[in-house]
């Protein structure tokens, strides 16, 4: 069997849902779980919704806009289908969680658009001669009560996979959400934005599949994003190990905690073109091979750097440090690049509007610590000095760090 995910992108009007249905029908004699997002940019529709509504603003002007982009939707596919429980289930929740930590509430809402996008693409796809069963990723992924970034708990969630998922493969396709999952206790849970991908993965691990496809606008994983740098080029090929490395240093394509899972029981990673299937695209394999790469870049936004100096004029070493990280543990924080001198650290994080001053907060209750904000950090594995000429010039570099393979500037 192989698992198919499909991104907000692939599914964000009639035409895009008609063209999934298409592609299913490539593989209509294989078994095919289908995992897929919210419908185009609703997540971020809801996130705004969430900021609203936590605070008591009013949100139902945008509730209704959302609304009305899927009505649209399921208009134009001639379904007979209501999605009025949804919204009712976004307000209810709006107006009953008010009390919760806002990652809480965030998540109880946020998922909500993953459920409408599945409920819209498995009616068309039934109602299309593509039979299938809609699942509740909810019921089969459990995770912990991390909000906005759910750890899941494998054992529990093996447990669930293998009771529901081969018994509807007998006779059926599986279409169910990425990014959800539910805690022991019941709430909903997300695993991170983009987090489709990795529910992709969880589900071809745990079910042992032959390979995760995953459908995107972009002909296969390119060497840099084509929204940033106009001369791209696709890499057919790419081991386990640089797909990690890229994703670690911030390139989109695949959330990176994806490539893990796979790369445990050696299941290859299909990245293609929803828009020409019939490209090769990219496949993500073997642990080692000897594989050509072009400079591979990635550009980081939004970073904030820390400078986190000592009070007492103790070196920053293994205690400092340590020190220092358990406190971006305690806040999940991930540090992009550090740099370490006699009586401070340099560290680039992502900003966080939710979290940077609480973290600010507890790290100046030792240190002291000043910040820069709005810098870009970028990554070029498989660098030239020529490349890096062409991509610095003209700015005004603050950190520097080059290793064999990679190096990293922040500007
Ligand atoms: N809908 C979620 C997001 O936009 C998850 C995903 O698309 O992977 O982040």
């Amino acid at each position: 069997m192989k698992v198919f995910k499909f991104g907000g992108a692939s599914v964000k009007d009639a035409n895009a849902v008609k063209n999934v249905g298409a592609i299913i029908n490539r593989y209509k004699d294989e078994k095919l779980v289908v995992v897929i997002s919210a419908m185009g940019k609703t997540t971020n529709a809801l996130e705004g919704i969430v900021n609203a509504a936590y605070e008591g603003k009013d949100y139902k002007s945008q509730l209704q806009k959302l609304n009305t982009y899927h009505t649209d939707i399921i208009q134009d596919l001639n379904l007979q289908l209501n999605i009025d429980y949804f919204i009712d289930l976004i307000i209810t929740n709006a107006e009953a969680n008010r009390s919760m930590t806002m990652p809480q509430y965030y998540d109880q809402i946020v998922c909500i658009g993953e459920l409408i996008s599945t409920t819209i693409v498995s009616t068309y796809l039934n109602a299309n001669g593509i039979d299938n069963t809609g699942l509740d990723a909810r019921d089969i992924i459990k995770t912990d009560n991390t909000w906005r970034e759910g750890v899941v708990n494998w054992q529990q969630t093996e447990t669930f996979v293998l009771n529901k998922i081969p018994e509807i493969l007998k006779t059926k396709h599986v279409i169910t959400q990425g990014f959800i999952g539910r805690t022991p206790d019941n709430y909903s849970t997300t695993l991170g934005r983009e987090g489709s991908d990795y529910t992709g993965a969880i589900l071809a691990y745990l079910l042992q599949s032959e390979g995760l496809f995953i459908w995107k606008d972009v002909p296969g994983v390119l060497n840099a994003d084509p929204k940033i740098f106009s001369d791209t080029a696709n890499i057919p090929e790419l081991t386990y190990y640089e797909a990690i490395e890229m994703t670690y240093y911030g390139a989109t394509v695949i959330h990176p905690k994806t490539i893990k899972p796979l790369q445990n029981k050696q299941i290859p990673l299909y990245v293609k073109s929803f828009i020409y299937p019939d490209l090769p695209g990219t496949v993500i394999h073997f642990d080692d091979a000897e594989i050509y790469y072009p400079p591979v870049l990635v550009v980081k936004k939004d970073q904030t750097l820390l400078s986190i100096r000592t009070t007492d004029f103790s070196f920053i070493a293994e205690k400092n440090l340590s020190h220092i990280y358990e406190i971006l543990a305690k806040h999940n924080v991930k540090v992009n690049m550090i740099q370490t001198a006699a009586l401070s650290c340099t560290i680039s994080i992502d900003t966080n509007p939710y979290k940077d001053q609480i973290l600010e907060d507890d790290l100046a209750k030792q240190y002291n610590v000043t910040k820069n904000e709005n810098l870009q950090l970028l990554t070029i594995r498989h660098y030239t000095n020529e490349v890096i000429e062409k991509l610095t010039a003209g700015k005004e570099i603050i950190l520097t760090q080059k290793s064999r393979n990679t190096i990293q500037i922040l500007y």
